[in-house]
């Protein structure tokens, strides 16, 4: 998968000083590969690789980050640019009914996306109506009868009188009924088929003609793969759209679906569907499909914290410390309090790769902690922060005594301490911390 691909590239990067060209090179020529498996379309391939190769060349490298972390960065930054950077928001008619089509193949999901926008819309405010014009498959009517019971929001249905067979007519019934019953929003759930054709293409963009859709939201089967591109081009020249839901998130595609449609087509994505119950069903989050593509969303949040707290020369300094081992209790501290800032322990360090043992070791560490272990750090001499192996019996009585703690408290301080720092200087080697460049060259 692309993930494990990145990944490898990732992996390649860690533990270098630097990105030379040749690296650069590489691991454009990897992503690549990488995309085109998972059926992103060439053009956008092309578009996304040059990007990449061109930012991670040039000069807006952040002191903060390794290269590895770096291009992972790049690469997420331009993956969210890609899927559309903000998300957009349903646009609302001025007057009257707002009227949202669904188009999109057979089996995309439409008639429970009806369902799910109902629900999401209601939770909002609004009145939604649901207006039935699949009227292809036998049980389509009754399908949206019952998401639209689920969703609590009414169904218009052909009967009598009101355009059966006639899908155009019940559309245009439809958002009579709506502006009759003073709902606010009419949501218009259409027939597709298996493949593309063109008499399903004629009879959507009739119902556009007689609906004037204020959205038409084209439905994608996130699963569909490299089929998307063309699929997408078909509806976008046969009907048209301003925005597009993936459906079916919830299964294992990776997502080069969403890339290509969203590149290809310019439209944004709007909605996201992951699985059959009505609130299976979100706002689409660029950041979070960018994400998912790369598969490797922890390690996106670890690199997004760390930019936060560290300062770039603090990093540096750090590095430094390490570097020569004069690590101190007073950069033990220092380091506590960047812990306490970066968020809950757990999560943080849930996030390193194999940070099994550092888990343990730190588990414990809470704010009283924190300040106890401030109290005592501050109750010894400077001499003593330095070489804490100085700390004698009488010493550690002293400052126990100093700092309103047990002679254990101490003890148990300073063996965290000498664990830390082994810790410290094995996991920057390990996994590439921030400001570890230093120790490298
Ligand atoms: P339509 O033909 O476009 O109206 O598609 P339907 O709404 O009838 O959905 C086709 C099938 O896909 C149904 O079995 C749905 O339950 C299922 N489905 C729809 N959306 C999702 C989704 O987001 N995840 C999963 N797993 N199944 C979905
Ligand atoms: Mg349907």
């Amino acid at each position: 998968t692309l993930s494990d691909r990145l990944a490898g590239v990732f992996a390649n990067l860690r533990g270098k000083g630097r990105l030379s060209p040749a690296d650069v090179d590489a691991t454009a020529r990897e992503i690549r590969i990488a995309l085109l498996e998972a059926d992103v379309a060439l053009p956008v391939v092309r578009t996304f690789v040059a990007a990449i190769k061109q930012r991670a060349t040039g000069a807006d490298i952040s002191q903060a980050l390794n290269p590895a972390q770096q291009v992972i960065k790049i690469v997420n930054e331009e993956l969210v640019a890609i899927l559309g950077g903000e998300t957009r928001r349903l646009t609302f008619a001025k007057t009257g009914p707002t009227v949202i089509m669904l188009a999109g193949l057979q089996g995309s999901g439409k008639t429970t996306l009806a369902g799910k926008l109902a629900l999401w819309l209601r939770n909002s405010g609004h009145t939604p109506l649901l207006v039935a014009c699949d009227l292809q498959r036998p049980n389509a009517v009754t399908q949206l009868e019952v998401v639209g019971q689920q969703a609590g929001a009414a169904v218009f249905a052909p009967e009598p009188g009101n355009g059966v067979g006639d899908p155009v007519a019940v559309a245009r019934a439809g958002v009579d009924r709506a502006i009759d019953a003073h709902h606010d929003v009419v949501i218009v759930d259409t027939a597709g088929r298996l493949g593309v054709d063109a008499e399903m293409m004629a009879q959507a963009a009739a119902i556009r003609d007689a609906v004037q859709p204020d959205e038409t939201l084209f439905v994608l089967d996130a699963m569909i793969g490299q089929d998307a591109v063309t699929t997408a081009e078909a509806f976008a020249s046969g009907v048209g759209f301003t925005g597009v839901v993936l459906t079916k998130l919830d299964g294992d595609a990776r997502g080069g679906a969403a890339l290509s449609v969203r590149q290809i087509t310019g439209v944004p994505i709007m909605f996201a569907s992951t699985g059959e119950k009505l609130g299976d069903f979100d706002v689409f989050h660029p950041d979070r499909m960018a994400s998912r593509i790369l598969g490797m969303g922890d390690v996106l949040s670890l690199i997004e914290q760390a930019e936060q707290v560290f300062e770039a020369d603090q990093a540096e300094e750090m590095a430094a410390k390490l570097a020569g081992n004069d690590f101190t209790l007073e950069d033990f501290l220092q380091q506590m309090m960047m812990i306490r800032r970066m968020g809950p322990i757990g999560g943080l360090l849930g996030m390193l790769p194999g940070a099994g043992q550092m888990k343990d070791a730190l588990a414990q560490v809470d704010d009283r902690d924190i300040d106890r272990t401030a109290a005592i750090i501050q109750s010894m001499t400077p001499e003593e922060r330095r070489n804490p192996g100085i700390l004698n019996a009488s010493r550690r009585k002293r400052i126990a005594n100093g700092s309103g703690s047990t002679v254990a408290q101490v003890n148990s301080l300073v063996e965290r301490f000498g664990e830390a720092r082994k810790m410290m200087t094995a996991m920057a080697g390990r996994f590439g911390l921030p400001g570890t460049r230093s120790t490298r060259k």
